[in-house]
């Protein structure tokens, strides 16, 4: 068994990159340390924010919750709470739900659930039952990520936040990244980031990432070590979209070239900051009002508000 590299007691993890192995406190104090990192270099906490963490129940939201508790603590101005969307998904049985409140009680954190059921009238099996008798071919996941990002905006919002917290990973941007480039579809490139922040509006709660920088793996690890409360029922609607086909590509490619995630997501940070110019003096993305719900959109209609529409909700 190898030994750590810090305090030469048994390791629990070799990172792939650097070689390095740590023990678990060992671990825990670089993990934290790297998101911290993240978060100073890009700037993305001020000492007042009143921070929102969109939380799923499961390991990456869960994580980075954990990790702004411990944040939060050095800004004492700063306010932080917890949004679960509940999608209404019967196979889940709200273990999501029940995960969130549970992490949020361990936290000491305030936690706020909403339902698409409650705000759009219908939840995730009435939504797939409509699909299917319109004869739709978007996927599930199109439909439920489009509400779930326009609620959790719409009501971080409401309650006053100014950042919302998001639980992507290293693994997400490489993918995200490859994703657009497939598609190409270098607006959305130009809008990656740390922080999302192309759209200064009002309206648009600023989101950010403090994992962007940890692998999947290491907040795995993360979530074991700090033994947190995890939504184990997966989704039935989960479909076998090109994310998951990069995520098979990804770890091939990290498996034979470790280090490639970070060299994806460095390409992109060169690579946005062009982009964005590009697109700022351009007439590509003009963000306006939507027509229907007030909220920001390029187009007539947000998409949330058309995906509704094509439901007849
Ligand atoms: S797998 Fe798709 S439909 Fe299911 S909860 Fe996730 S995004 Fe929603
Ligand atoms: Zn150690
Ligand atoms: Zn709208």
């Amino acid at each position: 068994m190898a030994t750590c590299s810090k305090c030469g007691k048994n390791a629990v993890i070799s990172l792939s990159s650097t070689k390095i192995s740590f023990c678990p406190s060992c671990f825990l104090t670089f993990f934290e340390k790297r998101v911290r990192k993240t978060m100073r270099v890009n700037n993305l906490l001020k000492p007042d924010d009143s921070v929102a963490v969109g939380l799923s129940g499961g390991k990456d939201s869960s994580a980075a919750a954990t990790i702004m508790k411990s944040i939060s603590f050095k800004a004492p101005k700063s306010k932080l709470f917890a949004i679960t969307i509940n999608e209404g998904v019967s196979a889940r049985k709200g273990e999501h739900v029940k995960a969130s409140a549970a992490l949020c009680e361990m936290l000491d954190i305030e936690h706020h659930v909403f339902s698409f059921k409650e705000e759009l009238g219908l939840d995730m099996d009435e939504i797939v039952a409509r699909t299917r008798e319109l004869k739709d071919r978007t996927s599930p996941c199109s439909y439920c990520g489009v509400f779930r990002r326009s609620l959790l905006n719409r009501k971080a919002r409401e309650l006053g936040a100014t950042k919302l917290v998001t639980g992507h990973h290293l693994d997400d941007e490489a993918q995200t990244g490859l994703m657009n480039f497939i598609r190409a579809d270098l607006s959305r490139m130009a809008r990656m980031g740390s922080e999302v922040g192309m759209i200064k509006d009002p309206n648009f709660v600023p989101r950010i990432k403090p994992l962007r920088d940890s692998p999947e793996n290491e907040i795995d690890l993360y979530a074991k070590l700090k033994e947190l409360p995890l939504c184990e029922e997966s989704c039935e609607y989960a479909t076998d979209s090109l994310r998951n086909t990069m995520k098979e590509v990804g770890a091939l490619l990290e498996s034979k070239h470790p280090g490639t995630f970070y060299q994806i997501v460095r390409s992109v940070d060169e690579l946005a900051p062009i982009l964005r110019k590009h697109y700022s003096s351009g007439t590509e993305v003009k963000i306006g009002s939507c027509s229907q719900c007030g909220e920001l959109t390029s187009g007539e209609l947000c998409k949330a508000c058309e995906l509704r529409e094509k439901l007849g909700i």
